[in-house]
């Protein structure tokens, strides 16, 4: 039986970030991956150009059962941390609206930068290797049994991910390692991902599919104001992707296409000026023709404003500003960016990532019961659970 200081199971952002810190500490690091190539998600990511981190990151970008768990992780390692490191490797990066940072050129340099660090400090990275069982001994705490080997360690590290996008690697591996363990696993959901609509809305909206706009989308008093995209299977765009994280099965989503205005005053305004202005014309000047004529009946758009009442100009400008609709679900794991729910963080420490019950044992990343909001809050997290859970396994 071989003899390791730390193992780490998943060679990808929050891996290999805890096995780069673990060696600087001359500590013998083995990370292992079923996947036949490290960080594949770290490769999809933003679009090809990884949005790695976020100008502005605090607690409440992340939604979790334990919202204030992140805040020590996050001021220990912050995005300053890992925007110097981006910088120490010379890697051309710039910043896109709410402060993403995203990598100029690919996201391969992300990962090179990881994997140059691992190799620098002698990390050893085994892809295509199965784990067959976990023992916990109190003596050697762990030995993890691969297909091919045995190895005893004394700290291990779960930073196997959640379970969106199966085909590049996903598993519930590290929900089963907490579960054996007895560490409690919150259901798991996908987040940061498209709705799909009841058979009725999908035939209504589907002729608007490739139209974005700029919108404010509501559930539950949660807001976010950015894109929401018209698609052939249903709703997609950052704002509709941020929305899903907060939204559960059966609930109703609010939209306002026209954040910037209130269109019931400017419809009345422009009635008593202009009475002859036909309501489209008004209209058309503010959305996609074809948007307004999905949205309001013909037989109003062709009308005079003054033929209009009040009370239909604001039932037509609410229409428009609270237009209420039920999903029927998301695209699931198979798109989602993230996974709602994992490991309770109530079984681990802030500091360490630690589980409080299993000395020795850690879950980094997204395993994790912490999902952030799109704009580069996931991928921090994995860096700075990842370097926290580095100086101490
Ligand atoms: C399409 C897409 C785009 C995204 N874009 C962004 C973005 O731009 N910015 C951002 O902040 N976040 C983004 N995310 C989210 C981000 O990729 C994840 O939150 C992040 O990768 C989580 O890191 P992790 O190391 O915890 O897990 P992962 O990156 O999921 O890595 C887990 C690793 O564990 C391995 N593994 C799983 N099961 C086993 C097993 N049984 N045995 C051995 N190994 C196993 C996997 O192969 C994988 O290598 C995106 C996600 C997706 C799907």
């Amino acid at each position: 039986m071989k003899k390791i200081d730390v193992i780490i199971v998943g060679a990808s952002a929050a891996g290999l970030m805890c096995a780069i810190e673990a060696a600087k500490r001359k500590r013998k690091v083995l990370v292992i991956d079923h996947a036949n190539k490290a960080g594949k998600k770290i490769l999809m990511s933003g679009g090809g150009r990884c949005n790695f981190t976020n100008y502005d990151v605090s607690a409440e970008n992340y939604i979790s059962h334990n919202p204030h768990f992140v805040k020590s992780a996050l001021t220990r390692f912050t995005q300053w941390d890992f925007i110097a490191m981006v910088e120490a490797h010379k890697i051309p990066y710039h910043e896109r609206e709410h402060g993403q940072l995203f990598c100029d050129n690919s996201s391969k340099d992300i990962l090179n930068l990881l994997l140059n660090e691992c190799k620098k400090n002698h990390v050893r990275i085994e892809l295509n290797t199965t784990i067959k069982s976990i023992k916990h001994k109190s003596k050697e705490n762990f030995i993890v049994h691969s297909e091919q080997y045995s190895y005893h360690c004394e700290s291990l590290v779960i930073a196997s991910g959640g379970l969106s996008i199966p085909k590049m690697g996903a598993s519930p591996f590290g929900y089963k390692v907490a579960e054996q363990f007895g560490i409690k696993v919150w259901p798991t959901v996908a987040g940061l991902v498209p709705f799909t609509l009841h058979k009725h809305d999908k035939e209504t909206y589907s002729d608007l599919s490739g139209i974005a706009i700029n919108s404010i989308v509501s559930c539950h008093n949660i807001n976010f104001r950015e894109n929401i995209l018209f698609t052939h299977r249903g709703l997609s765009g950052p704002a509709i992707l941020q929305i899903s994280s907060y939204w559960t099965a059966g609930e109703t989503i609010t939209i306002n296409l026209l954040p910037d205005i209130n269109l019931f005053d400017l419809l009345k305004q422009k009635r008593s000026k202009q009475p002859q202005l036909k309501l489209k014309t008004v209209l058309h000047q503010l959305l996609p023709k074809r948007l307004i004529n999905t949205f309001i009946e013909s037989e109003h758009l062709e009308k005079t404003l003054q033929e209009i009442s009040f009370e239909q100009l604001e039932d037509i400008s609410t229409q428009i500003q609270n237009w209420k609709i039920q999903p029927n679900g998301t695209e699931g794991y198979r798109t989602a960016e993230v996974t709602i729910g994992g490991v309770d963080c109530d079984a681990l420490s802030s500091k360490t990532m630690e589980s409080t019950e299993y000395p020795g044992l850690y879950f980094i990343g997204e395993v994790m019961d912490i999902s952030g909001w799109l704009g580069g809050y996931n991928f921090q997290w994995s860096w700075a659970s990842g370097w926290c859970a580095g100086q101490y396994v």
